[in-house]
């Protein structure tokens, strides 16, 4: 980096993290004039551990900013149908025509991340990558008032500023340091390996659900297609620890032999992917000059494909809090994002147990798509307040 001196002495916000939820809440909150410094320790057009699949709301989320075009044009196909596997038994679901979408999509998260940073910047943010936070500057009445800023030459900076956002994933410096509370805790996780393949039919995405484990294809960038298989997380060493490659196969085929065939002859395109797990948690997402957005403050299990959506979701309804000002402000959006998540969460986590046959986890699915409705309607009914939108 070395170009500290670029940095003002002072910003309204600064976001840590430049990817799905921070790069949108940064370009929101820029978009509406506020001077802001988005940083993330990684590189631009860096990837993470991550599968892609976007639901409805996700979908609509870029469409009203004004972004969706550019993933299209980056080559990120269009879904059209969805199939749910259940043992031998499967259901195709035309996607159809909803507020305003008529496809899902899947980028790889080396595409939409950086489109999102190069909108972020475009509406006037600052952007930094190789940069960490590594503190916050708290004031004298506890408020948090800046950060200090690491590079990857290990020169420091402090920058000042009248709120930090913690768009930092996981295992977020920013909640660390605030001390946030987790108001909510996860019980069950699953483990997840995933890769990417040339070769198979253009066919939509397909999720398979057998007793005890999952699987997946989802069609995503460069003609490819993610794969990725689940088991409980307590049986994710036992399964995968000595031969990778070989769970991963016989994961595909407890889940449909047919799957195993198509993963076996079509084209490996970059080696698998682990994710030993993790439980959800809904985490105290707001305080004094601080507040969290994305996985920073709310987390689930990927078996149901919904973070990155809901990263979506909270940036703009953060952004609204923190545009409206006020003291109940960061109050009212840990609220929204919590009444549309709780139900989220809670569904997920029970999939995420295991715990059910085949027509246990077809109800949990209805519970998901009821939940997953109202959110649509909700992320819908911010296009009466498009001063945000593109
Ligand atoms: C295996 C797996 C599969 C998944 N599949 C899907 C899926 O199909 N669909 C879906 O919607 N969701 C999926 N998810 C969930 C999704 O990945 C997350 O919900 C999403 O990445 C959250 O985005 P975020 O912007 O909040 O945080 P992240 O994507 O985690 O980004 C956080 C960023 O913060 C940066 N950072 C962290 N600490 C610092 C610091 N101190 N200073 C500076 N920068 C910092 C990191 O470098 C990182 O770039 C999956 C997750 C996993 C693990």
């Amino acid at each position: 980096m070395t170009d500290h001196e670029n940095f003002r002495p002072r910003y309204d916000v600064v976001v840590v993290g430049a990817r799905c939820a921070g790069a949108s809440t940064a370009m929101l909150l820029a978009r509406a004039g506020a001077r802001v410094l988005l940083v993330d320790r990684q590189t631009y057009g860096s990837d993470i551990v991550s599968t892609h699949a976007l639901m409805r709301a996700g979908v609509l989320q870029l469409k009203r900013w004004g972004v969706l075009g550019r993933l299209l044009a980056a080559g990120t196909p269009e879904i059209d149908v969805t199939t749910f596997h259940y043992g031998a038994e499967s259901f195709r679901i035309d996607i159809k025509p909803e507020h305003d979408v008529d496809f899902l999509i899947a980028p790889r998260r080396t595409v939409i991340d950086r489109i999102l940073v190069d909108a972020a910047r475009e509406a006037g943010a600052s952007v930094r990558h190789g940069v960490a936070v590594t503190h916050l500057e708290v004031d004298a009445n506890g408020r948090v008032c800046g950060v200090t800023l690491r590079d990857h030459d290990d020169s420091i900076v402090t920058v000042a500023c009248d709120m930090v956002i913690g768009a930092d994933g996981r295992l977020s410096t920013v909640a660390r340091r605030v001390k946030a509370p987790t108001n909510v805790d996860g019980t069950h996780a699953s483990g997840y390996v995933y890769g990417y393949y040339a070769g198979l039919p253009n066919d939509g995405t397909h999720w398979y659900f057998e007793r005890g484990t999952a699987a997946g294809v989802i069609p995503t960038n460069d003609n490819q297609h993610c794969v990725f298989v689940s088991v409980p997380r307590d049986s994710f060493a036992a399964v995968f620890r000595k031969d990778l490659e070989g769970g991963f196969l016989k994961t595909a085929a407890a889940n449909s032999p047919v799957l195993r065939d198509a993963v076996q002859k079509a084209r490996p395109m970059s080696r698998l992917r682990g994710f030993g797990g993790g439980a959800g948690y809904l985490r105290q997402s707001y305080g004094p000059g601080w507040a969290l957005v994305g996985d920073a403050g709310y987390f689930k299990d990927p078996l149901t494909a919904h973070g990155i959506t809901d990263a979506l979701r909270d940036a703009e309804i953060l952004s609204r809090a923190i545009l409206s000002g006020g003291d109940q402000a960061l109050a009212r959006y840990q609220n929204e994002r919590d009444t549309l998540s709780r139900p989220l969460l809670d569904v997920t986590d029970t999939i995420a147990s295991f715990a059910w046959n085949l027509d246990e986890v077809k109800d949990h699915h209805l519970r998901l798509s009821e939940a997953m409705n109202t959110e649509t309607n909700h992320v819908a009914g911010f296009s009466g307040r498009d001063d945000l939108a593109a």
